[in-house]
């Protein structure tokens, strides 16, 4: 017997986390200057964190020998004025989203539950439902990419605990309607996850729902506008009798004491926020408008192109010769071999990932 099998084969069988690469790694690949590399392959903001956030992290630094608090109340204090919702409907939680996802897998499924992702999507729903003994039940976007609601109705069994919904979807960046969470929230007997990762680039977000539905949770992260992404924080808005059973599961002290700081911070610099926001809606038009193939309409900091007939790992090692990171989008379960994602930059980053397309 291998050793191997010591663990499950639902575990066994699931396909690693694959992330955008560093610069580091490219720099080395290509014999490429690290400083003349632009990374827009993880969508992170180019303009980096607040100064605000910066400082509150120099200022904490001294304390890091202290536990933080266990449930990050400041944090969700700080939040609940910044969002205007009650802080009983509000969970921080470490390492990023991706740790409110893993804590919400670990409290809601058990071996033999199923839930429902529509692809091509954020892999790590997947990870985190099948680490905890789910199985997966994928039901495939629309040719425009948009979800198919009634697909998903079809997909739903007894069995069915979690329907993930990402909106603006990561890789395509379209946004969901409200009427039709509404309407999945009132046919389903299960929990409803919106991934708002993107929300402050779009103008729609369901976080008002979380008070309204008692089967919604939208998950949030300090990783994209916030810049805080080296940070790992995110948070989640949720029902209050589901906050009060998640945090009985949640790893206690999971959001670190630089992360809660610095985290209240970036929320209170509104000046940062708003240029962050101008960048994108600027850059993303940009875009769209002259990368020289077919781009999907984004209400995210990225946008989706379609290379076709060229192949999206011919176009990526062509531009990372350039020195440029895009996201080559094979590693997303059903979308195919011709897409990459481009995380808006700053206006000089766009016009050279637009003058590589253009030679690509
Ligand atoms: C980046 C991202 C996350 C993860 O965010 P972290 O807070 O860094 O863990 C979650 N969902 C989507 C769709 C993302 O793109």
């Amino acid at each position: 017997m291998s050793r191997l099998e010591l663990i499950d084969e639902n575990i066994r069988t699931i396909p690693e986390y694959v992330p955008g690469r560093s610069i580091e790694d490219t720099a080395k690949k290509y014999g490429l200057d690290p400083t003349s590399i632009i990374k827009l392959g993880s969508n992170e903001n180019p303009l980096g964190p607040s100064q605000k956030a910066v400082d509150a992290i120099l200022e904490n630094a001294s304390k890091v020998h202290l536990y933080p608090s266990a449930d990050a109340g400041e944090l969700v204090d700080a939040l609940s004025t910044y969002l205007d919702i009650p802080a009983s409907n509000i969970c921080a939680a470490g390492p990023g989203m991706d740790g409110l996802l893993d804590n919400l897998m670990r409290l809601m499924i058990r071996e033999g539950d199923e839930v429902i992702i529509p692809i091509p999507t954020f892999s790590y729903y997947e990870i985190a439902a099948r680490a905890n003994g789910a199985s997966v039940v994928y039901v495939q976007r629309n040719q425009d990419m948009t979800v198919d609601i009634d697909a998903i109705k079809k997909a739903v069994s007894f069995r069915t605990k979690v329907i993930f919904l990402c909106s603006p979807n990561n890789p395509s960046g379209d946004v969901i309607s409200e009427s039709d969470i509404r309407m999945l929230l009132e046919s389903f007997h299960g929990l409803v996850f919106v991934d708002e990762a993107y929300v402050e680039f779009a103008e729609h977000s369901v976080a008002n729902l979380a008070m309204e539905y008692d089967n919604l949770v939208v998950g949030r992260t300090f990783s994209k506008i916030f810049g805080l992404a080296g940070l790992r924080l995110g948070y989640g808005i949720m029902p209050s009798w589901l906050k009060t059973e998640y945090l009985k599961v949640a790893t206690p002290f999971n959001v670190s004491l630089l992360a809660l700081k610095a985290g209240i911070a970036a929320i209170s610099d509104k000046q940062h926020i708003e240029k962050s926001i101008a960048m994108v809606r600027e850059g993303r038009k940009y875009l769209q408008e002259q990368i020289p193939f077919k781009v999907y309409g984004s209400m995210a900091n990225f946008v989706l192109v379609d290379v076709s007939p060229l192949s999206a790992s011919e176009v990526c090692e062509a531009l990372l010769k350039k020195g440029i990171i895009v996201r080559d989008c094979r590693s997303f379960r059903g979308a195919g071999s011709s897409l990459i994602r481009v995380t808006v930059g700053t206006q000089e980053q766009n016009m050279r990932v637009v003058e590589a397309f253009r030679s690509a």
